[in-house]
């Protein structure tokens, strides 16, 4: 019966719900029904909830390869210009597929044009891509018209570099789209993909990037729709110490003031968020996605997650690009969440239960999937090969040891993506081998490129270190 997998263990919600032993598992609903018979060959060891990425930007190179090295964010983001122009399906489609062959089946995509006039085909492109790898795509469209390369516009950097590297630098600084054409292009993408396995979402780049007129537009746009939106929101110190000054009342309590905060609302990061405007987030429904791994790797800090959970605000989990090893492993991510969060006493300041209801439960709200039932394969015995019991508790199994290499297989809206390992939807290899050689062939203007991104990185870290 395909509609079934069987399994020697299921536990949909691991800390919440049961451990089943020898249980079919119907693959639309994620209901069970137990098996007598003995001698049947198991199609899983293990079956659980398949975790959403709650934020991320569908990077098919991944940053390190066009050499954009971990940074503090402000410089960091400076060589993110050093992307190579690839065909944004292709791109996509090696993102995604790479994230479904480690068990994840929901993912929030933040897409990072910056070209109003482009971003309608981009998106449809973006669309095709989680399509074909067969996942759930929260589709986060940027929004921006404010600010770019510094807090405060660019002119701050012109005193970080001489006449004539400034000279070279301005011509380059990007111009937006009005907030009305912005939005009319999300509305489109909506009446395009709205639906199925496709959430679209206002997707402000953050405050910091954004005029009080845009902010204040998609709160009302947001209200009108019914719209999710998901924002980077205090990331970086330097963003917590430039918005107090644009906003004296508090970037928070300034949302707050528009209508901007909203179950309807989930902010990526909040690394610098202060205990008052964690209140009103909770109080206002807000999720938080937190991406421990690129906060580290960004110098962000580590957020407040633990005192966030105290006072009842939602919080998700998102890998934003990064993994502690480069390697998109939502897993791994997990474990790290735990451990920078337990704490000192002898009970956990961050409980294991916690983890899984952010990578699940709050995850599948935050990407606009709130009823999903997808279902990731996990191979038990390989994972625990040298156990000597047979009762150590799940959560526990999974925060020690689970990672991507364990994930066997991946069944999203009840269709196989992953089995044994394997997409069974595309060309993962091939996929990945034909977007590396579009890469390369950009090299040669990349090469020019770097002179400009070099420019630009040492002049926001001169910036910023005055502003430090
Ligand atoms: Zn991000």
């Amino acid at each position: 019966m395909s509609e079934c997998v069987t399994a020697e263990r299921y536990c949909f919600l691991p800390g919440r719900d049961p451990v089943q032993r020898n249980v079919r598992v119907n693959i639309r609903s994620g209901s069970t029904s137990s098996v007598k018979e003995s001698g049947i060959a198991w199609d899983a060891g293990l079956v659980v909830a398949s975790p959403a990425n709650a934020h991320d930007h569908g990077y098919g190179i991944r940053t390190l390869g066009f050499g954009c090295a971990d940074d503090a964010l402000e410089s960091w983001i400076a060589n993110l210009r050093l992307r190579p122009r690839t065909d944004p399906y292709l791109e996509t489609l090696v993102a995604f597929g790479r994230l479904a062959k480690t068990g994840v089946g929901i993912t929030m995509h933040c897409h990072n044009s910056l070209n109003v006039d482009q971003l309608v085909e981009e998106a449809s492109a973006v669309v095709r891509a989680a399509g074909d790898v067969g996942i759930r795509l929260a589709l986060s469209c940027p929004l921006l018209d404010h600010d770019p390369w510094t807090y405060g516009g660019p002119d701050q950097l012109r005193a970080s570099v001489t006449p004539e590297d400034w000279s070279v630098l301005e011509p380059l600084i990007p111009r937006y789209g009005s907030i009305e054409a912005q939005l009319q292009a999300i509305e489109e993408i909506a009446r395009r993909h709205q639906g199925g396995l496709v959430d679209v979402q206002y997707g402000p780049i953050g405050p910091q990037w954004c005029s009080n007129a845009l902010l204040e537009a998609i709160a009302e746009a947001s209200r009108g729709s019914g719209r999710r939106i998901h924002m980077h929101l205090l990331e970086s110190p330097r963003q917590r110490r430039w918005l107090n000054e644009r906003f004296p009342q508090g970037i928070v309590t300034y949302l707050d003031d528009i209508g901007f905060l909203s179950p309807r609302l989930a902010i990526a990061h909040g690394v610098q968020l202060e205990r008052r405007e964690i209140e009103i987030l909770s109080d206002r429904g807000v999720q938080l996605v937190s991406n421990p791994s690129a906060n580290l790797r960004l110098r962000s800090g580590v957020a407040p997650l633990s005192q966030a959970a105290g006072l009842g605000l939602d919080v998700a989990l998102g890998l934003d690009g990064t993994g502690t090893d480069d390697d998109q492993d939502l897993w791994r991510e997990m474990r790290l969440m735990r451990m920078l969060h337990g704490g000192r006493r002898m009970e956990p300041d961050y409980q294991a239960e916690r983890v899984f209801h952010a990578s699940t439960v709050i995850g599948r709200k935050v990407t606009g999937f709130g009823s999903s039932t997808d279902l990731t394969l996990i191979d038990h015995d390989r994972m625990c090969e040298d156990f000597l019991f047979d009762d150590i508790a799940l959560t526990e199994i999974l925060l020690t040891r689970m990672r991507a290499q364990y994930a066997s297989g991946l069944i999203v809206d009840g269709n196989w993506v992953m089995r044994e390992g394997q997409l069974t939807t595309i060309d993962f290899d091939g996929a990945c081998r034909e977007l590396l050689a579009q890469a390369r062939a950009d090299v040669p203007r990349l090469q020019g490129e770097r002179k400009i991104a070099g420019l630009l990185h040492s002049a926001i870290r001169q910036h910023y270190q005055a502003f430090e």
